[in-house]
């Protein structure tokens, strides 16, 4: 198992850490990496997180218009996530993502956690040819302990699925990283959906594997992105962040 478990400083911003290197030994695990670095270099790495509150943002203000009073509460218990994957389609590779949330009606095992509800969202929606999930954002780190209507805890399940693969997250899964995290959805339901007008959330730089193999390290090399002003807006304004950096350099090293 080659996981990587990184902390971000924002929920707007940073969520472009790379896939850890693949475990020695493991051909499957290579040719993974191998396909995601090609498809990286060439198409940009993507921001799961900033994506991810696209994705919020978004269903908030869809769920919003559906209540009748006009109330901007929908959302503020429901968990978002973003999972890439990458798949084999028309004879290439590709990398592709897809958000999802916890409070996902159609989902098959029902109202669970947002990584798993947003795992099961994108496999439904990408439709077969899955090789291998890459990377997950997830608002709150995966659970260690197991909740109602689940039979183990994400950690436990994600090491399954997604082995090889960087789960990164905002809010620890504490007492403390939860009330902070359901402040940070109030304020946010408040916010209009001011990504609406951002296609794409991807970064263009250069990632590489390290010369013994221990860590992957990605360098951006345009900071123009479109999405980086929305996010600094936010971070400013819902974070309170003093010092608002949008990140342009990430690595991934596996867990010990
Ligand atoms: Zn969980």
């Amino acid at each position: 198992m080659g996981r990587c478990t990184v902390r971000l400083g924002s929920r707007f911003a940073g969520g472009v850490h790379p896939m850890p290197p693949p475990p020695p030994n493991d051909q499957q695990a290579d040719k993974v990496f191998r396909a995601w670095l090609d498809w990286v270099n060439r198409n940009g790495i993507v921001d799961l997180a900033a994506m991810c509150a696209a994705s919020r943002s978004k269903q908030v203000a869809f769920q919003r218009q559906k209540v009748a009073s006009g109330k901007s509460t929908w959302g503020n218990g429901s968990c978002f996530a973003v999972v890439e994957v990458l798949r084999h389609r028309n004879g290439r590779w590709e990398v592709v993502q897809k958000p999802g949330w916890s409070q996902y009606e159609f989902a098959p095992e029902g109202k669970v956690h947002a990584e798993r509800s947003a795992i099961s969202q994108a496999y439904s929606e990408i439709g077969g040819n899955i090789e291998a999930v890459t990377r997950i954002y997830v608002e709150l780190a995966p659970c260690t302990r197991r909740a109602i209507n689940q039979h183990d805890t994400c950690d436990t399940w994600l090491a399954t699925i997604a082995p090889n693969a960087t789960v990164m997250y905002s809010h620890d899964y504490s007492n403390a990283g939860i009330a902070e995290w359901k402040k940070l959805n109030e304020a946010m339901a408040k916010e209009p959906e001011i990504y609406q007008f951002i296609t794409t959330f991807a970064n263009a730089g250069n990632a590489r594997l390290s010369h013994d193999g221990s860590y992957v390290s990605w360098q951006g090399d345009d900071t123009r992105a479109k999405y980086h002003e929305t996010a600094r807006i936010l971070m400013g304004l819902l974070e309170n962040q003093m010092n608002i950096v949008v990140p342009l350099a990430a690595a991934a090293r596996v867990d010990n």
